[in-house]
């Protein structure tokens, strides 16, 4: 007989606003996970992306867990402190030659997109279409040395012709089989952002030993560029529960825009966090 692993979850919110009750349902079935496997739950703070991310929510993000009764591991961990283990990730991608300099600027790829017959749509919306990748290595070591800006991405196609097919285990949709070319090559880094979300995200959580990601529904496919960069970097793959989204009286999903149901405007207005937690319960949902 073998016997259940203690899960290790964790909660990964971006401290771009105050946190509202989807978070807070989020936070909470990940530290429920993690209690009744008998395991650990982690914070996670999400801050690559400099223009977006502010001290003072982190501060309000922690203050509001803390509040609404979690209790996470410490130091917590905070992505822009860790920018080398993502430098790393990317240099052994380059390594692989599955990275490749795009010059191209976001008017030049809607314009290219714009003159498409028919462009295909990703998740992420259209799909970028390949400009860059046939540049001969002269050429890109030409326009780098001029110090024009580039991103890096990764060439899907070929780094699934590396690993072959894959598949990770979603609970409540079994096995799924990973095709990351849906979202064409995505950036891995940019000038102002040099570890994109994906990159980040799959280096941590094998960095941190997390073995059961629970995320909202809305991450789903993203789960399918997560996988294959275990693959290629050697990391392990843990196993996702992606939670149904909550929804507001109107339908709509919660959005950090919508000031009312942060759980800092609830605190305020004297709700406890047993009737946050009640609040939610009562909540519709949708699969994302
Ligand atoms: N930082 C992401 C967000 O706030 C979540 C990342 C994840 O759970 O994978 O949307």
């Amino acid at each position: 007989m073998t016997l259940p692993v203690a899960p290790v979850t964790r909660f990964a919110p971006s401290p771009t606003g105050h946190l509202h009750l989807g978070h807070a349902a989020s936070a909470l079935l990940a530290f429920a996970a993690a209690r009744e496997g008998g395991g650990r739950f982690i914070l996670r703070i999400e801050d690559i992306d400099a223009t977006r991310c502010r001290p003072e929510f982190e501060a309000a993000i922690l203050e509001d867990l803390a509040w609404l009764g979690l209790a996470w591991e410490t130091p917590v961990r905070r992505q822009s402190e860790h920018m080398a283990d993502y430098g790393k990730a990317l240099a052994a991608l380059r390594a692989h030659g599955l990275l490749y300099p795009c010059f191209c600027t976001r008017a030049d790829i809607a314009r290219e997109i714009a003159g498409a017959a028919n462009a295909p749509h990703g998740p992420d919306g259209p799909v970028y279409p390949g400009t860059c990748r046939g540049l001969a290595e002269a050429e890109r070591a030409r326009r780098i040395e001029s110090g024009e800006p580039h991103a890096w991405r990764l060439d899907v196609a070929a780094a699934m012709a590396q690993t072959g097919p894959l598949s990770w285990e979603d609970e409540g949709r079994g096995c799924v089989a990973a095709t990351p070319a849906m979202f064409g090559d995505v950036v891995l880094a940019r000038k102002e952002t040099p570890a994109s979300y994906h990159l980040a995200v799959t280096v941590d959580d094998a960095l941190q030993g997390v073995t059961l990601v629970t995320r909202g529904a809305d991450l789903f496919s993203a789960t399918h560029v997560h996988r294959l960069l275990q693959a290629l970097l050697g990391l392990p793959t843990p196993r996702y529960r992606h939670h149904p989204l909550l929804l507001d009286e109107t339908g709509k999903r919660f959005a950090k825009r919508d000031k009312s149901l942060t759980l800092r405007a609830l605190r305020e207005a004297g709700r406890t966090p047993d009737e946050v937690r009640e609040m939610i319960a009562r909540c519709r949902t949708a699969a994302g």
